[in-house]
């Protein structure tokens, strides 16, 4: 569609998506006094390929945004409070306890929540709709393009477009890499049976692991089922993940039975997670990448909503100081967003990379784990049987 120069909106700051990274930011720019532009190719509400699980991370993060904002999502969100997590494996299971808060909510909620939050407590102005296609730069302001036609300038631009960002890929770079991505696929099924509406379950099989299957309860008596892998993996073992996905519930027993009367209500939709711990370019000259624009998921737990939300409103915080100072250099954005990210998550990251990889290379690893839980000192968590 061709680009009328009629059609052009001047903001200070641009966020590219409307996911929780990009809601988060666009709410700690609250009080900023900026003119502040939130795009996003959907019309809310809209699906996200996910597991619904909402880590605390993410309900920290909006309390530290605004503490009303978090007490709004436990008081009105279609959620269920996560209390254990139970893992399975070789017929065994192994139950965790959760310490700090954490919930099941299905995307289309809980995006649409942070959403409205947004429309509700912020002057931000909302462009759903809005398909960037092109990001140019033009002097010291960014120009983006729309697929509608509708074109934005703006001094600050924070990239929130998700996994397959188009901000992360102009800007930074950002190119695919197989080795720290995972495939992922995932249906919503009702009435699987035995389900605890507060226990997460987690199914590991020996020929897939690090992989896992997870069943995550929903309101309504439904469930989230889905399966990852290493995208490397997918590509070395030529597997179709959704026959995989479908072979593995077959193939467990404790699962397979369960599911045995369970309906399908959702296709089984795919979609990819960009992992943490790798040296990708976060931040640049006027612009800030946030959530999965920035690769910030968990390598072992696939959790990517709570260090979207945090980097977000690191973003936001970054951004603030940015037109304090007037000064928008790589530099500047770097010691202030990428540090204090690193300082919060990096480690954690890091960590999780390589726990992982050596769970690959040495899956005898988990036998270990689950023969230790029957030790007298660990044994009080452990349930045995299925
Ligand atoms: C199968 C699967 C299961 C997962 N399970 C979990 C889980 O249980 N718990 C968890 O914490 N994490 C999970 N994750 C990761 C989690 O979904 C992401 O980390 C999280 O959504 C990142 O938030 P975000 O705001 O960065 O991106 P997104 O939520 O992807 O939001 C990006 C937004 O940008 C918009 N957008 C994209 N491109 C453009 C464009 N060109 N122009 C305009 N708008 C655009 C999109 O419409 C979208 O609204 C899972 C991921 C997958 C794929």
């Amino acid at each position: 569609m061709a680009h009328n120069p009629q059609h052009i909106h001047s903001f200070d700051i641009v966020i590219c998506g409307a996911g929780p990274a990009g809601t988060a930011a666009a709410l700690a720019l609250k009080d900023s006094g900026l003119r502040i532009a939130l795009l996003d190719k959907a019309i809310f509400p809209r699906d996200k390929v996910c597991g619904d699980a909402i880590p605390g991370r993410a309900i920290k993060n909006l309390h530290r945004i605004a503490p009303a904002i978090a007490d709004d999502f436990r008081s009105t969100a279609p959620a269920l409070i996560t209390r254990s997590t139970a893992l399975f494996y070789k017929g065994r299971r192994i139950s965790f306890n959760w310490v700090g808060e954490a919930y099941t909510c299905a995307r289309m909620s809980f995006d649409h929540f942070l959403y409205e939050q947004v429309a509700d407590r912020t002057g931000t102005h909302l462009f759903p709709g809005h398909h960037i296609t092109d990001v140019l730069r033009q002097g010291n302001e960014w120009l983006l393009h729309t697929r509608q036609g509708v074109s934005f300038t703006c001094r600050m631009l924070i990239g929130a477009d998700g996994a397959q960002s188009v901000t992360a890929k102009t800007m930074a770079g950002r190119k695919l890499n197989r080795e720290n991505h995972v495939g992922s696929v995932r249906a919503y099924y009702s009435g699987i049976a035995g389900m605890d509406a507060h226990t997460t379950e987690v199914w590991f099989d020996r020929k897939y692991l690090p992989s896992y299957l997870w069943v995550f309860p929903l309101p309504g008596n439904v469930a989230n089922v889905g399966f990852g892998m290493l995208s490397s993996e997918i590509a070395r073992r030529r597997v179709n993940l959704r026959e995989l996905f479908h072979a593995f519930i077959a193939d467990t027993p404790g699962l397979s039975d369960r599911m045995a009367n369970a309906t399908a209500i959702s296709p089984l939709e795919g979609f990819g997670l960009p992992l943490g711990a790798t040296k990708e370019v976060i931040s640049g000259d006027s612009y800030i990448l946030t959530g999965d624009a920035a690769s910030l998921i968990d390598p072992i737990s696939g959790d990517g909503i709570g260090n979207a939300v945090l980097s977000g409103r690191l973003a936001a915080e970054q951004a603030i100081a940015c037109f304090r100072q007037n000064n928008f250099t790589a530099p500047f954005i770097a010691g202030g967003y990428d540090t204090v990210l690193q300082q919060a998550i990096g480690s954690e990251l890091r960590t999780h990379y390589y726990a992982r990889r050596i769970l690959a290379r040495s899956p005898f690893l988990l036998d270990a784990v689950f023969a230790a839980c029957r030790m007298p000192l660990l044994k009080g968590i452990v349930q045995k049987g299925l």
